[in-house]
């Protein structure tokens, strides 16, 4: 083949792959911190019914947040040391679009308060009275968050911790969930009551953006669970999307984000655990402690899966 023929047949077959790259659109997907099989499958239903990876990441937080067993997130969830069930909850979208609550009380969904956010306000973020005043505004209701079992929870907490917050290796069940919609589109969600027994007035990373969630439809998407302080510090679902973006895979980056992590604060006793999903839809995840696992539906299957971790 003559020189410019063979060039100009490779440059053509170059721009077919880049094409191809372009129009590949990856199964739709759900993942989720921690073991939350009935959020991810109420998730990937709601995806199949709309198609779009933020309802589904919407849906899927709906379901810890109305458990009452699960004392993390919503109802139910653990009170500060006050004795005030305080919810932290953000929501990022394929276009940049994000919302979050923070220190809101009173209301079973912040995340669709979140949600409400980011389609109703030139804002991202509202908080506290704010927070709860523009939720009824929306038409939300006030209720009472804290259950029986958790001001027990709360009431033996006092007896012994002496009014002390404590940073618990192991109660930290905060939901983050990521997904692809069916047009590979993707989102992000993270809903949580924060540290058990915290501080009045603490806000966690769970309604940061950046910090417990990120979005970039260029790249993928990352989600945290853990000691929030941390994952604040070093902007952790931030990280592992720039990490994606310079190339690494969704494992690389977790690792990298939690290695930044134990490197620059030193190990201490905490948990911290990444998730992450890129544009082809393959995943990863990472922890400092043993414990963390994750959620994911795919053609309609869940399956729980251990994440490996720093400590071993
Ligand atoms: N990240 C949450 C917070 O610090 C806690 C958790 O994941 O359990 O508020």
């Amino acid at each position: 083949m003559r020189r410019r023929t063979f060039l100009q047949s490779t440059t053509l077959l170059g721009l077919a792959a880049t094409n191809q790259q372009k129009n590949f659109v990856p199964e739709p997907v759900i993942i989720a911190t921690w073991k939350n099989e009935k959020g991810t499958k109420a998730g990937w239903d709601k995806i199949m019914q709309t198609g779009k990876a933020l309802d589904g990441v919407e849906a899927g937080a709906w379901v810890p947040e109305a458990d009452p067993n699960e004392t993390t997130v919503g109802y139910g969830g653990y009170p500060d040391r006050d004795g005030h069930v305080t919810l932290d909850a953000c929501i990022m979208d394929h276009l940049g679009n994000a919302g979050s609550v923070t220190f809101l009380e009173g209301i079973m969904h912040p995340i669709s308060v979140a949600r409400a956010v980011m389609e109703k306000t030139p804002h991202v973020m509202l908080s506290g009275a704010g927070a709860l005043q523009f939720a009824l505004e929306q038409g939300f209701k006030k209720e009472n968050l804290l259950t029986e079992k958790s001001k027990k929870a709360w009431e033996e907490w006092k007896k012994v911790a002496k009014y002390e917050p404590k940073v618990n290796i192991e109660r930290h069940d905060t939901i983050g969930l990521l997904a692809l919609g069916k047009a590979g589109e993707i989102a992000g969600a993270c809903s949580t009551s924060g540290m058990a027994f915290k501080m009045h007035g603490r806000v966690g990373d769970s309604p940061i953006i950046g910090g417990a969630v990120y979005c970039d439809d260029e790249v993928g998407g990352a989600c945290a669970t853990g000691l929030g302080e941390f994952v604040m510090k070093t902007l952790g679902s931030f990280l592992i999307v720039e990490f994606m973006r310079q190339g690494k895979s969704p494992q690389q980056a977790c690792e990298d984000a939690i290695m930044r992590i134990v490197k620059r604060y030193k190990y201490q006793e905490f948990q911290v655990g990444y998730l992450a999903i890129n544009k082809k839809g393959e995943y990863g995840a990472y922890a400092i402690q043993k414990g963390f696992n994750f959620t994911i539906t795919k053609h309609g299957v869940t399956q729980v899966i251990e994440s490996a971790s720093y400590m071993s």
